[in-house]
């Protein structure tokens, strides 16, 4: 394991290869509540980390009452926090043994840490800025633009998307032309119908969102996701003093956005929480001593947001069944 060290797991950015040394070593010490495993690879041929968290992960019988929670980071490659704040979820969960809690108890974490692992390895290495993917795009002669931003290429009004290669914003040839959307939604299709909530991790605006982001027309239980949100962004005030807002992405952001992951999450896979977390963080790449703070900060918010779901909204966990993701 080189010159990798879990001490200092929340002191640094991990590489994509870190990463999964950090899940290995997890999965070394809790084999029976952890399960890591990859079912795509990125353009680059990098693997797409699963990571699913529950009480007993070799029970393959079906539960009765157990939904799951779906968490993903890094969709946006330069969000680097998001990523940090992903992997503290898993150690929370595990080394904390938050899987135990009373709420938390009848829920599967499926964690994917890092959604788009060439674009962070990318921005990484060479532009600390870049958001989307890195699949060259255009005929081969003429290449000119590189990767589509996965958070406009889901399909629902995917239309409204960019339809240039260069812009940052680039919705893709065509919906779910990126392995690393497809993944994600073909986790949702495996997932069906248990996953009640919906968590998709970006930076840094400071912010809980629901939908929808491509009109300001809010779905039918739009109620109950702003009272999730906001038990998210008080818990957090209550904390650390920070000020979350909460509210319609559509309307928060003051702009329409097709394509986006929490609308095709709750209108196509009728996940009935979706949301977006803009981490409050300075910038895309926070000081690495901030790092921590941070992630404790974002998982005070993520916890309260699951009890409040757990313990206000029952009524929207029903239908379970047994995972079999691999
Ligand atoms: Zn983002």
């Amino acid at each position: 394991m080189s010159k990798f060290d879990t001490a200092k797991i929340f002191q640094t950015y991990l590489s994509h290869q870190d990463i999964k040394h950090y899940l290995d070593d997890l999965l070394e010490r809790y084999s029976s509540k952890i399960e890591i495993f990859s079912r795509a690879v990125s353009y680059e041929g990098r693997e797409i980390l699963t990571v699913r968290i529950c009480a007993d992960v070799q029970q393959k019988r079906p539960l009765a009452n157990r939904w799951c929670i779906l968490i993903d980071a890094g969709i946006h490659a330069r969000e680097w926090i998001t990523v940090s704040v992903a992997l503290f979820v898993v150690q929370q969960l595990l080394e904390k043994d938050e899987i135990s809690a009373k709420s938390f108890r009848n829920f599967e974490w499926i964690i994917l840490p890092l959604l788009n692992p060439d674009g962070y390895e990318y921005s990484r290495e060479h532009n600390k800025m870049w958001r989307k993917t890195r699949r060259p795009l255009g005929p081969k002669n003429t290449r000119r633009c590189v990767g589509v931003d996965c958070n406009r290429n889901f399909n629902v009004a995917w239309t409204i998307g960019s339809t240039r290669f260069c812009s940052l914003l680039y919705r893709g040839e065509r919906p779910f032309s990126e392995r690393e959307t497809k993944n994600v939604r073909d986790l949702f299709r495996k997932l069906r119908p248990t996953c009640k909530l919906y968590l998709s991790l970006h930076s840094y605006a400071k912010a809980i969102l629901y939908p929808r982001a491509y009109t300001r027309t809010l779905p039918r239980n739009w109620q109950m996701q702003h009272t999730i949100a906001e038990a998210g962004a008080d818990a957090m005030k209550k904390a650390t003093g920070v000020r979350y807002r909460c509210g319609s992405a559509s309307t928060v952001l003051n702009r329409p956005i097709g394509g986006s992951s929490i609308d095709y999450a709750h209108d196509i896979e009728k996940v009935p929480v979706a949301l977006v977390m803009e981490v409050a963080s300075k910038g895309f790449h926070p000081p690495e001593p901030n790092i921590q703070k941070i992630c404790e900060e974002c998982w005070v918010g993520i916890g309260a947001m699951v009890n409040c779901l757990a313990g206000s909204f029952r009524s929207v966990l029903k239908g379970s069944g047994t995972l079999h993701l691999r």
